[in-house]
């Protein structure tokens, strides 16, 4: 179990460091060169995410772990980063990070769920996207254990 995966994901795959975020996973985008993108994951120790195999190479090649997606469909993506670094799919309100930011949030309310974001300030709270949320983790769960139990 590496609970501590941390993770640079490519420009082409944004989205996905929006879903490891709210996972609580420390997740960065990254839309400059595959060179710095390779130095930066070498030296933060991140995980990178691509899509482009020509970078996947490169950056084994030099020691960095890399997961190479081949699709978009976001929850295939977060399964698959599960299945290979045993990251938790289900949402913890005391270990999820911003969206926007990647500051872990600061929960101000424990009986409805309230978030502030040291970091942007932004606040969080259980609203309508909620149903969407639960729905894509609910489709990243079922994936999982398919993937488990092959
Ligand atoms: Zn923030």
């Amino acid at each position: 179990m590496r609970s501590e995966a941390r993770f640079i994901v490519d420009a082409m795959l944004g989205n996905i460091t929006t879903w490891l975020r709210i996972l609580g996973y420390d997740s960065i985008y990254w839309s400059g060169g595959d060179r710095e993108l390779i130095e930066k994951a070498l030296k933060e120790g991140r995980i990178i995410i691509t899509k482009d195999r020509g970078l996947a190479s490169t950056a084994l090649r030099r020691g960095v772990e890399v997961i190479l997606v081949n699709g978009s469909d976001v929850p295939e993506i977060i399964a698959e980063v599960s299945k290979r670094y045993g990251i938790d799919v289900y949402f913890n309100p005391r270990k999820t990070r911003c969206p926007k930011c990647n500051t872990p949030l600061k929960l101000v309310r424990q009986d409805e769920y309230r978030w502030l974001c040291p970091g942007c300030g932004k606040h969080y709270w259980v609203g309508g996207h909620w149903r969407n949320i639960s729905a894509v983790l609910g489709e990243v769960r079922r994936l999982a254990e398919e993937a488990w139990n092959r």
